[in-house]
């Protein structure tokens, strides 16, 4: 992977932990910028979806008209990286009956999967491409994935076999929060492959 120098990386700043994800992003160098208007896509080489909830997110998004103009800009090559409620957002399909996804990576999501009586917990993962100790993950009302479409890379997988982080080329989702830990390398993994140009979805 080639270095981030340079490359634009922008946050939907709808509903979520938008914030957390800019503050990350500062902490390693890169000044994202908060998107709310399909315009702010313009330029960009990556967006995080947020962490937050996936009814209100898909609605707002539906609402600025981001279902049409994100998959245009993803065909154009912006990288793309969900976590948690962003990782639902982006999902070919779910085991529930709402919200309507985009359909931006072919997998199946079951969310809240982690049930009531364990909203949040935090584990520890290795992470696929990312060296060193492994990753903490922290998961909030956390989804996981049920199913894979044929090129998608499980990136984290959970005892049980469920994946938690997944990559297809430039689209990533990850069912936890890096952005609410001191560790940023997934931060890092996601700007290098914002900023790795030829690495595109549809190759
Ligand atoms: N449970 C939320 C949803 O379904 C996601 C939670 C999160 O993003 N931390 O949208």
């Amino acid at each position: 992977m080639v270095a981030t120098g340079g490359s634009r990386i922008g946050v939907l700043a709808l509903q979520g932990d938008f914030a957390e994800h800019l503050a990350a992003l500062r902490s390693i160098g890169i000044e994202g910028e908060e998107v709310r208007k399909v315009s702010q896509l313009e330029g960009l080489d990556g967006l995080i979806i947020p962490g937050g909830e996936s009814t209100a997110i898909t609605k707002l998004m539906d609402a600025y008209s981001f279902r049409a103009a994100l998959p245009r800009a993803v065909a154009d090559g912006l990288a793309v990286w969900g976590t948690c409620a962003g990782m639902i957002v982006m999902a070919r399909s779910l085991t529930d009956p709402y919200p309507k996804p985009l359909g931006l990576l072919d997998i199946k999501v079951s969310r809240n999967w982690f049930g009531r009586q364990v909203d949040s917990f935090e584990s520890d993962f290795k992470f696929k491409g990312i060296r060193g100790k492994p990753i903490r993950a922290v998961f909030i009302r956390a989804p996981v994935v049920e199913e894979i479409g044929d090129g998608v890379e499980e990136l984290a997988v959970l005892p049980d076999g469920h994946a938690v982080a997944v990559r297809s080329g430039r689209l990533m989702a990850t069912a936890f929060h890096p952005e609410l830990t001191d560790d940023r390398r997934v931060h890092r993994y996601f700007a290098d492959l914002a900023a790795a140009k030829d690495g595109k979805t549809r190759d």
